[in-house]
């Protein structure tokens, strides 16, 4: 379990930018900031930030995909929003679960001082004790950097969000003027005829004033580029100067966002208006090499299945990020091929049998298992290149036990608890565990691998440390068996298996943890990109035969 913080820090002199919501959700205020940051940090600036989920959730780890998309862990096994993957892969760092503010976090640290008897017989209020928890966090996130962005999750005027925003409203008070930026992110639609429409922007900025809060910069999501009356219509009626308001149109990747920001000049804009323009690098010597990976025009396109149960992109979020980092890695446009594990009808199973290589990622519980065992089954005997991501590693040693070495009804003990062969087994330290939040197996932990296999090859390092987020592993006792019949284990951490790999394969890998958790767009995850370029590989050689 990540450790909480605890000692009450004053300001550091640290700049905050925080950044609001308006209208609706999902407007993708989390990628503009991130964006901003990144931009920032491109500056020469140390940026970090803070992602505020008002939910009672202490963090995102119970959470149903269904209805948050993935649970992102972090190095220190923080459970949480996959915004904050966001914030990882856009501005290159690695976050601690403090970064991560929720509702549940505060309540309960609050109420947990109260019955230490720390209030001294007070009464025990949001304003002052939850407010004050608020900024202590955000404080103690930012210390050490030099710009924290802070995003509040939600829409302003939501009850949950109302602590956080009076938190706000009295951390203006408390700082300088010139350390604080307000942004408020909204909705311009477009009317039926064509027009550019600001009211719900006047009246979501309003919202914000009636809780004391001023933006000092607006940024309006639409289709396209804002118009410059609509810039100076929202300027009038919100009380802004008309250069503080930008556009954040549709763009093809979110990847694009901060080469759309930049040519916006809102970096630049919050650079003048938080005093960093004379201390920032000079522009033309700004590193540039995200704009050059992401406009770099791929020059092959691979089709990948990913083989999971809950069909929403979102669900396997940095599945799809760590591909698009292998695809600019490589110069390919890596489609993934949707297969639903759990109802593997034609349309699929055809996906399945188009793929040029198969990802079977994470997952808990028994639904989708035995769909999940046929693509890896595919994968195995067809030598189509495999990449098996926790759960899809388990999948691996199930199907392998029982399809190779003959095991009948082997299975993990989450499945089947009875199974006559518990290839995959409860982690012994789980034993006794009872609840359910943030008692995984978690976080980074370094794994050692084999000279002379793959996955040595694909690190090119005898170690790697990645993150991890599970409760049963390879039992001990069918390890021997499984090596004797040909698959091997080629990382491991002490007793614990980590990594497997089937030598007469072209690309059959997989992970007990989560790669996918540390790529980033300039440095790919090396498992992905080892299995897109054995795929690159494998259509030259087809190539080649073709035209031989
Ligand atoms: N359900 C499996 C376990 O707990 C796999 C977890 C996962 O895929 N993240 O070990």
């Amino acid at each position: 379990m990540p450790t909480e913080l605890t000692e009450y820090d004053p300001s550091l002199g640290n700049k905050f930018i925080f950044v609001t919501g308006g209208v609706m959700s999902g407007l993708g205020k989390g990628i503009t900031a991130a964006s901003t940051g990144r931009l920032l940090a491109n500056a020469g600036f140390d940026v970090t930030a803070v992602k505020i989920d008002p939910y009672l959730n202490v963090d995102a780890g119970t959470m149903n995909p269904y209805q948050h998309g993935e649970v992102y862990v972090l190095k220190d096994g923080g459970e949480v929003d996959l915004d904050l993957g966001n914030y990882e892969r856009f501005l290159d760092i690695d976050m601690t679960f403090d970064h991560n503010v929720t509702t549940g976090k505060t309540y309960r640290h609050v109420i947990e001082k109260e019955r230490a008897g720390d209030y001294l017989g007070n009464t025990v209020q949001i304003i002052p004790h939850i407010t004050d928890d608020i900024k202590r966090r955000i404080r103690e996130a930012a210390e050490g950097h030099d710009i924290c962005l802070i995003e509040v999750g939600g829409t302003v005027g939501d009850i949950e969000g109302m602590p956080y925003l009076e938190a706000l409203r009295q951390f203006a008070h408390e700082e300088d003027e010139e350390d604080i930026l307000f942004t408020h992110v909204t909705l311009v639609p477009y009317s039926k005829n064509g027009e550019q429409k600001t009211k719900p922007t006047q009246h979501s900025v309003k919202e914000l004033r009636s809780i004391g809060l001023q933006p000092d910069i607006l940024v309006g999501r639409c289709e396209d580029k804002l118009d410059p009356e609509t810039k100076e219509k929202i300027a009038l009626f919100c009380d802004v100067p008309t250069d503080a308001v930008f556009s954040n149109p549709d763009v093809a990747d979110i990847y694009h966002v901060p080469l759309m920001v930049e040519d916006e000049g809102l970096d630049e804009y919050v650079m003048e208006r938080l005093g960093l323009a004379e201390e920032a690098i000079p522009k033309a010597d700004r590193d540039n090499g995200w704009r050059e990976i992401v406009t770099t025009d791929p020059t092959d396109e691979i089709d990948i299945a990913l083989v999971g149960k809950y069909g929403l992109e979102d669900a396997y979020m940095s599945i799809h990020e760590s591909l698009k980092h292998a695809g600019f890695e490589t110069e390919t446009d890596v489609n993934v091929l949707w297969v639903d594990a759990d109802e593997m009808d034609d349309e699929h199973a055809d996906r399945l049998e188009r793929a040029d290589g198969i990802i079977v990622p994470g997952g808990f519980g028994a639904r989708g298992t035995e769909g999940k065992m046929e693509a890896v089954r595919y994968a195995r005997e067809n030598e189509v290149p495999f990449l098996g991501l926790c759960l899809g590693f388990q999948m691996a040693v199930i199907e392998y036990a029982r399809n190779v070495c003959g095991l009948e009804g082997a299975d993990s003990t989450e499945m089947v608890e009875d199974t006559p062969h518990p290839v995959i087994d409860i982690l012994p330290e789980q034993y006794e565990v009872e609840d359910m939040g943030g008692t995984m197996r978690l976080g980074a932990h370094e794994t050692t691998i084999s000279e002379g296999t793959l996955a040595h090859e694909v690190y090119g390092s005898d170690s790697c440390t990645e993150r991890h987020r599970h409760r049963y592993e390879v039992n001990p006792e069918y390890i021997d068996e499984l090596e004797s019949a040909g698959m091997r284990f080629s990382g491991r951490a002490n007793n614990r298996m980590e990594i497997l790999e089937l030598p007469d394969h072209p690309y059959f890998l997989g992970t007990q943890f989560h790669p996918e958790f540390r790529s980033r767009p300039t440095r790919a995850s090396p498992p992905f990109v080892g299995l897109v370029e054995t795929i690159l590989g494998d259509n030259e050689t087809d190539t080649e035969e073709v035209t031989a």
